[in-house]
């Protein structure tokens, strides 16, 4: 278990962003006229508040998790199953839990005003990972405890997923350039950066597809997939979002609120 500790998670997120970060500036998708860092300074700050978040939700994890295993509850528990299926079922389990609160992110009134913080984003970067608002955080924290519930999932298989979740949210967020066979190869499997970049579109038809976290099949199986855009005329940000103001900090932790 020690390999999978807050630690080791956050190093490997941060040697990923930094790494992302260096190749925005060799293969860019879109070449961003602002100042890099002081762009990332108010999506750097929810990072922080959204570890912060996490860290103090996860002992809700390991107590739930604990109920779980101790009255032997979920799914998973009903059949004998290998170290391997436990991972697979409950990683996929996960994901797809994951879509669900996703989709509700952008179907409800409400979850649309703290969503918006993520979407108000009209520079994506590596830096845009988790440009999340706290409230969306929670949101997402309870769909993973279901998840937990329902299925039956170890400590160590959430532990898995959070880490690959985290980093193939760093890698759908960078704004490189990809090679489109290789991409077009990747997302047969996971939500790769071009896959991701169409959810970010201003046009709506766009931003209401592509909603899967980790692996693709979720979009191809609810018919919400879009397998292409033309990033020459893709625009990101959300209309009425664009003042510079609502991007600050405070702005952004507000934005929720203003009807
Ligand atoms: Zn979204
Ligand atoms: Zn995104």
């Amino acid at each position: 278990m020690e390999l999978f500790t807050g630690e080791v998670r956050l190093a490997l997120l941060l040697f990923l962003c930094g790494l992302l970060w260096s190749l925005e500036s060799v293969v860019p998708l879109y070449r961003y006229r602002n100042n890099k860092l002081r762009h990332a300074l108010p999506n750097l700050a929810l990072t922080v508040i959204l570890l912060l978040t996490n860290f103090a939700l996860s002992f809700s994890s390991a107590y739930v998790v604990e109920i779980t295993e101790r009255n032997g509850i979920g799914l998973l528990t009903l059949f004998d199953l290998s170290f391997w299926a436990r991972a697979v079922i409950g990683i996929a389990a996960l994901d797809l839990f994951a879509y669900f609160a996703h989709v509700l992110l952008h179907k409800s009134w409400l979850g649309w005003q703290f969503h918006r913080v993520h979407h108000s984003e009209n520079a994506v970067d590596v830096t845009t990972a988790f440009r999340q608002h706290p409230g969306e955080t929670v949101w997402r924290i309870l769909w993973q405890l279901a998840a937990i519930v329902i299925f039956g999932i170890p400590l160590w298989v959430v532990a898995i997923y959070l880490i690959l979740s985290g980093l193939n949210a760093q890698l759908e967020h960078a704004n490189i350039r990809m090679n489109l066979r290789l991409d077009r190869l990747l997302r047969l499997l996971v939500v790769t950066p071009n896959m991701h970049k169409v959810h970010h579109s201003r046009d709506q038809q766009e931003t209401d597809s592509n909603y899967s976290n980790i692996f693709s099949l979720w979009d191809r199986v609810f018919g919400t997939y879009t397998p292409a855009t033309d990033f020459r005329r893709l625009s990101y940000g959300l209309d009425g979002f664009d003042a510079e103001a609502g991007h600050t900090i405070r702005g952004l932790l507000k934005m929720p609120f203003i009807t």
